[in-house]
C-alpha cells in the first residue's frame, strides 16, 4: 500500500513535511521514501517542541527529500535530518538550493546564538540550552543538494518520478509533481508548497518573480497549502497607506521596524521605498536592510534574473544593484547591526525574521517599541503564537530575551505583500486544472483557514476535500 503521511504543517502553517512512501509493506522495502519539504515548525511551544521529535521513521531510510522552496517552514529541519543520520539526495531548483545556503547557515547560527543566550541567563528549563543543530551543521547538510531544473523529469526509482513546475510564491519556487506507477497504474499526485499570486500586478504590487503558479495540472492527489483559506488580501494599492505611515513616523521624528523575512520580501520591500523615495512622496531617509545574509541575498537576488518579472527587469534597469543605492546600507556584521541602534535620526530598519521569532529584529523592536513616535509596519504573515503575532493583536507588552517589553509605538499591518494566494486567487488557479482529483488534502493552515477552504471548494467546484491532520496516513489509490 502506498501512502503520504503528514508529519508536518498540519494543523499549522509551519514544520511542512510529507512523507511519500511506495512500498507494500510499509516499512520501505521493496519501494521508496521520500519526504516533499523539511521545515521547521515555529510559533507555539507545542508546536517548536516537535522540531526535537524523531520522525516515525529513522531518518537513514529516507531515500530522498524533495524541497519546495527556501522559506524555513519548508526547508528548516533539514539540517537536523542529517544529523539523525540522513545521508540522500536533497532535490530543489538552483534558485532554491543558493537561497538555502544562506538561509540554512543563517538558521544554524540562530540556533547557537539563542542557545548560548538561554545558557548566559539561565532561563532554559533545558541544562544546558542546546541548538536544534549548528552553523557547522547547516553548512554540512549543503554537499546533499542536487540541482533539478524547472520541468526537468527526475525519476528516483521504477515507480517514482518527479518534476518541478513554477509555484510563483517566491524565488526559485516550485510545487512537486510526482508519477507513481502502482500496479501498472499510473498515478499523479501535485504537492503545492506555498502557491504564489495570480498575475495581476495591481492586485500583488512590487512581485519580484515573473507569471501566477503553473496553470492546466491534473492530479489524482492533490496536498495543497491553505494559509489564506480564511481571508482575502486587499484589492488596492498598498503604496499610499506605506506613504502615510511613514510620513506620519517622520513628521514625530519617529523611526519604523519593518520585521520582514531577509530574502525576497526585503527586496521587494526596499525596491518599493526606493521607487517611492525617487517619487519624492516619502522622505530620503536613511534605510538599514539588518540580517547577516542581507548583502548574499541581494546578490542571490540578482543572479536569478530568469525568474524575474517585467516589473522587476525594469527597476533593476532604472536603479541598478540595491547595493550601490545611495542612503540604503547592508548591515552583515554584528557590529554594523549595533551601530543602527545609535541611529536617533528617523530611520527604516528593514530585519528579519518576519515573523520576529528571532534574529536581529529582536533587538530593534526591544530597543524601540517602548517609544511611541516609532511605527512597526508589519508587511507579512503572523503566525499564531509568534511574537509578531502578539505585537500585531494589539498587546501591551511582549517578552523579547526573556524580559517584558511595552508596546507603546504605533503598530501597522500592510496585507498585501503576501506572497501566498488567497482563497479566490486558488479558486481561480484550481479552475484551470484538466481534472478534477479524486482527492484534495488541505496542509498548512491554521485550523479554521483550512476548514473553511475545503468548505469553499467543496461548495464552488464540488470537489473531494479533506484537512489533513498531524501524523495521519492516507493510502494513495
Ligand atoms: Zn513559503
Amino acid at each position: 500500500m502506498a501512502y503520504i503521511q503528514f508529519l508536518g504543517a498540519a494543523g499549522t502553517v509551519t514544520g511542512s513535511k510529507h512523507l511519500v512512501n511506495t512500498s507494500f509493506d510499509g516499512d520501505g522495502k521493496g519501494g521508496i521514501q521520500v519526504l516533499v519539504d523539511c521545515g521547521m515548525f515555529q510559533g507555539q511551544k507545542e508546536w517548536r517542541e516537535r522540531n526535537w521529535q524523531e520522525l516515525p521513521i529513522p531518518a537513514k531510510e529516507i531515500d530522498a527529500v524533495i524541497l519546495t522552496h527556501a522559506h524555513l517552514d519548508h526547508c528548516g529541519w533539514i539540517p537536523r535530518l542529517v544529523k539523525e543520520g540522513f545521508r540522500g539526495p536533497i532535490y530543489a531548483t538552483p534558485a532554491t538550493i543558493d537561497l538555502c545556503g544562506v538561509v540554512l547557515s543563517d538558521s544554524g547560527h540562530l540556533q547557537e546564538e539563542d542557545a548560548a543566550f538561554y545558557n548566559k541567563i539561565n532561563k532554559s528549563k533545558h541544562s544546558p540550552a542546546l541548538p536544534l543543530y549548528t552553523l557547522e551543521e547547516a553548512q554540512d547538510c549543503l554537499q546533499y543538494f542536487r540541482a533539478v531544473q524547472f520541468g526537468e523529469a527526475k525519476q528516483l526509482s521504477p515507480e517514482f518520478a518527479f518534476r518541478f513546475v513554477h509555484a510563483a510564491h517566491i524565488l526559485g519556487s516550485s510545487m512537486v509533481e510526482i508519477t507513481l506507477a502502482l500496479s501498472g497504474q499510473a498515478r499523479r499526485m501535485l504537492f503545492t508548497g506555498d502557491i504564489g499570486r495570480m498575475r495581476d500586478q495591481n492586485i500583488a504590487p512590487g512581485k519580484v518573480i515573473h507569471s501566477g503558479p503553473q496553470e492546466g495540472e491534473t492530479a489524482d492527489v492533490l496536498v495543497m497549502e491553505s494559509t489564506y483559506g480564511n481571508r482575502e488580501h486587499p484589492k488596492d494599492d498598498p503604496r499610499p497607506e506605506l506613504v502615510k505611515v511613514i510620513t506620519q513616523t517622520v513628521q514625530r521624528g519617529g523611526s519604523v521596524v519593518v520585521p520582514a523575512f531577509a530574502i525576497e520580501r526585503t527586496q521587494k520591500f526596499v525596491f518599493m521605498l526606493k521607487e517611492l523615495m525617487e517619487a519624492g512622496q516619502i522622505p530620503k531617509i536613511p534605510v538599514f536592510c539588518d540580517s547577516p545574509m542581507a548583502i548574499k541575498a541581494v546578490q542571490i537576488f540578482l543572479k536569478h534574473t530568469e525568474e524575474y518579472s517585467e516589473q522587476t527587469k525594469q527597476l533593476i534597469r532604472q536603479y541598478g544593484s540595491p547595493l550601490t543605492w545611495e542612503g540604503f546600507s547592508f548591515a552583515s556584521t554584528a557590529q554594523e547591526s549595533k551601530k543602527i541602534n545609535d541611529s536617533h535620526a528617523p530611520c527604516i530598519i528593514v530585519s528579519s525574521s518576519g515573523m520576529a521569532t528571532g534574529g536581529r529584529v529582536l533587538h530593534h523592536l526591544a530597543q524601540r517599541l517602548p517609544n511611541p513616535d516609532n511605527t512597526v509596519i508589519f508587511i507579512g504573515y503572523q503566525a499564531l503564537g509568534t511574537r509578531g503575532f502578539t505585537i500585531k493583536s494589539g498587546a501591551p507588552e511582549v517578552k523579547i530575551f526573556g524580559e517584558m517589553v511595552p508596546i507603546r509605538a504605533q503598530i501597522a499591518a500592510i496585507e498585501q505583500f503576501s506572497d501566498h494566494a488567497d482563497p479566490p486567487e486558488l479558486l481561480e488557479w484550481l479552475r484551470t486544472f484538466r481534472n478534477k482529483p479524486g482527492v484534495t488534502y488541505l496542509v498548512h493552515g491554521d485550523p479554521s483557514a483550512s476548514s473553511q477552504l475545503r468548505d469553499l471548494m467543496i461548495k464552488e467546484l464540488g470537489w473531494n476535500v479533506q484537512v489533513a491532520q498531524w501524523q495521519q496516513k492516507v493510502e494513495i489509490q
